[in-house]
């Protein structure tokens, strides 16, 4: 089966360049994962929880514990008051989220509007729920969306406005007003907000403003967030939705014949993580922001032009000063070159919207900070 406009399902860029770097001992700068482990709190309360027995099916909306941490969460840091028991729903993964809220809220031919570049997965589930995938685009070198763009391509026939912010794969933040303004065209045309907040405790500049705390929004967003980004624990699949309470009733249906539930001895251990001091937070964002740092400078020295990351784990560097117009090429060589392993930026956008995208490469900077060193002292060999 084929989805997307481009046929999301086949085997991604993102396999042929991993399996690049393992075949060439490339450093893999393709793929978003940290290489380290997250605070031993959290992974000692996961082993905890096995240990007291936590290993059959948890609640369908998830454990009580966790769903409180998500509510507590919401008011301590954005002062949303969110029912643990109405409007929160754990998911497998902020993916699972994803998935579900759009199959639970949209019909066939309904219009879904992202952003482009956008995540993979986006247009897969778009395709899989048989909407309609409308992007506005997000352009270098400052990768906001135009406020024209997004007043032309938001209308009656659009059901949810489906956003990302930090942003996957630009690094950019979307301003307050332009939050604003997709709230005013969310209400203007009736459609509904879906906002991935994967990253909204990595971020460089200012503080996160979710969306739902802005005038009018709350009743129209459903907001989606992980635990995986946050706390180094990818692989546990923890994420969650909070939405109105008759939202997140239609999302349930679908989500109990996706995974129906997850990650039991998890769920009390990212309860904790949530509950951590705000130090660990602030920590966090300051060591993936000088981290950013380290491979933006390194980038650049090799002779990249480089659009500095406001959050989130990936920067885009434009490889067209180094004399390289197609990224896809160029992220195939640089193995070779250099040691090092990129995604085209290509990958992140539809077929027919590519050619203003063509000479542009994500790099990840969720590494450690030697192997951040060793990839840059590499790099050094383009500038040669
Ligand atoms: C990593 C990521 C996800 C997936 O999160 P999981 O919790 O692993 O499912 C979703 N959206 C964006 C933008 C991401 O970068």
């Amino acid at each position: 089966m084929l989805l997307g406009d481009d046929g999301g399902l086949r085997p991604t860029i993102f396999a042929e360049m991993s399996a690049l770097a393992t075949s060439s001992g490339a450093i893999n700068l393709g793929q978003g994962f940290p290489d380290e482990d997250g605070p031993t709190e959290v992974l000692e309360a996961a082993r905890q929880a096995i240990t007291d027995g936590f290993n059959q099916y948890p609640p369908g909306t998830g454990m009580p514990v966790l769903r409180n941490a998500i509510s507590a969460h919401q008011q301590r840091f954005y002062g949303l008051t969110v029912d643990p028991d109405r409007e929160v729903l754990v998911t497998a993964g902020a993916t699972e989220a994803l998935a579900a809220t759009i199959l639970a809220l949209t019909e066939k031919g309904d219009e879904v509007v992202t952003l482009e570049p956008f995540y993979d997965a986006y247009g897969a589930i778009v395709g899989l729920a048989g909407a309609t995938h409308v992007t506005v685009p997000m352009r270098a070198p400052l990768f906001q969306p135009d406020p024209d763009e997004l007043r032309a391509a938001i209308t009656d026939r659009t059901r949810l406005i489906l956003i990302n912010n930090p942003h996957n794969p630009t690094g950019s933040v979307l301003p307050r007003e332009t939050l604003q303004l997709i709230v005013e065209l969310a209400t203007k045309h009736d459609a509904l907000i879906v906002t991935d907040e994967v990253y909204e405790h990595l971020v460089f500049d200012a503080p996160h403003i979710p969306v739902a705390t802005l005038p009018g929004a709350r009743a129209r967003t459903i907001t989606i967030s992980s635990a995986g980004k946050t706390f180094n624990t990818t692989g546990w699949k923890i994420g969650w939705l909070t939405a109105p309470h008759a939202i997140v009733s239609s999302i349930v249906a679908v989500k109990q014949f996706l995974t129906f539930v997850n990650g039991a001895p998890f769920q009390p251990a990212i309860a904790v993580g949530l509950a951590l001091p705000d130090s660990f937070f602030t920590g966090i964002a300051a060591t993936l922001g000088r981290k950013h740092d380290l491979l933006s400078s390194g980038l650049t020295d090799a002779g990249f032009a480089v659009t500095r990351a406001q959050g989130g784990y990936f920067v885009v560097a434009d490889a067209a000063p180094l004399g390289y117009d197609d990224a896809e090429e160029f992220c195939r060589a640089l193995p070779g070159l250099a040691g090092v392993v990129g995604v085209p930026i290509s990958a992140f956008v539809r077929q027919g919207n590519r050619a203003e995208y063509r000479s542009l490469v994500r790099f990840a900077y969720c590494k450690r900070e030697s192997v951040l060193e060793e990839a840059v002292a590499r790099l050094g060999a383009l500038a040669r």
